[in-house]
């Protein structure tokens, strides 16, 4: 396995608020990982200093073994709310984001029009995006991340917002997706994680409390044990679980396969 990303003690403060807490991790090319935490764990801060957007009060971010990577050509992010210019169309827009990454004229709008077939946007590539549904949106927001073939793709919450058949679209692009880029993703949904996911990292106010792959986590917590202590129920709340997560509201703990 060889790591495309060696993340160390990342941190970041806000005022006296530690919002990313010494967070240590690493990425093995071509692997699927979830970043998984309530909101307000820090997850978007997190990925946000992964894709360069918000500069780190601590710790260090090595990309292919060099501190610096060139974030633009190398890296694609689809934020959590993408923003469209609605009167463009998505074939423009796309085209725009392949011209921003440093991809020349002809080949951004070859490239624009392979990727929006791709993420099933073939018959909407001529329609503006102001008029699009919010599932199209999603997958124009991924056509963007991915049109210049980045080498690590950083998605917040991709399909937090998405219906069921949605969620299963874009779940299947991602792993068709994972032979050519690795993927981190954040979600709040423990099922979305369980569905295709290499590694697991779980972040709670702003710190890193598990870190492994789905087997491991769930052999750690068999039987069964305090995955996270939640402190209100409505946090409780903002995790949706699904069998064979459980969780007790009582406790306000989570648990996975529970006897
Ligand atoms: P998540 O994506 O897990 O919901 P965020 O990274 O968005 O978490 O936020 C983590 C915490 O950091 C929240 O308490 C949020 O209010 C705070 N925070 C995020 N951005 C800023 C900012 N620019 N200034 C101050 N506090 C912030």
């Amino acid at each position: 396995m060889t790591q495309l990303l060696l993340v160390n003690n990342l941190t970041k403060v806000y005022g006296n608020h530690k919002v990313a807490d010494s967070i240590s991790f690493e990425l093995e090319q071509g692997t699927i990982t979830a970043l998984i935490g309530p909101n307000g764990a820090g997850k978007t801060t997190t990925l946000s200093m992964l894709a360069g957007l918000v500069t780190p009060s601590d710790g260090s971010i090595l990309f292919q073994n060099q501190p610096k990577a060139d974030i633009r050509a190398s890296i694609g992010f689809l934020p959590q709310y993408p923003k469209f210019f609605p009167w463009l169309t998505a074939l423009e827009f796309t085209e725009m984001a392949a011209r921003l990454s440093g991809i020349e004229a002809k080949k951004a709008l070859e490239d624009a029009k392979k990727t929006l077939e791709f993420v099933g946007l073939g018959n909407a590539m001529k329609k503006r995006t102001g008029t699009f549904s919010g599932g199209m949106k999603q997958r124009l927001g991924l056509a963007q991340a991915i049109v210049h073939k980045p080498k690590l793709l950083l998605l917040d919450e991709p399909v937090s917002a998405l219906d069921p058949v949605g969620r299963r679209q874009v779940m299947n692009l991602l792993k068709e997706l994972q032979q050519e880029t690795t993927i981190l993703y954040s979600t709040h949904i423990l099922n979305d994680a369980e569905e295709m996911t290499d590694q697991l990292l779980f972040l709670r106010k702003g710190a890193l409390v598990e870190n492994g792959s789905l087997d491991s986590v769930r052999e750690k917590y068999a039987n069964p044990r305090i995955l996270i202590e939640f402190e209100s129920d409505e946090e409780v709340d903002r995790f949706i679980t699904m069998s064979p997560w459980a969780f007790s509201r009582e406790k306000r703990l989570l648990v996975i396969d529970a006897e």
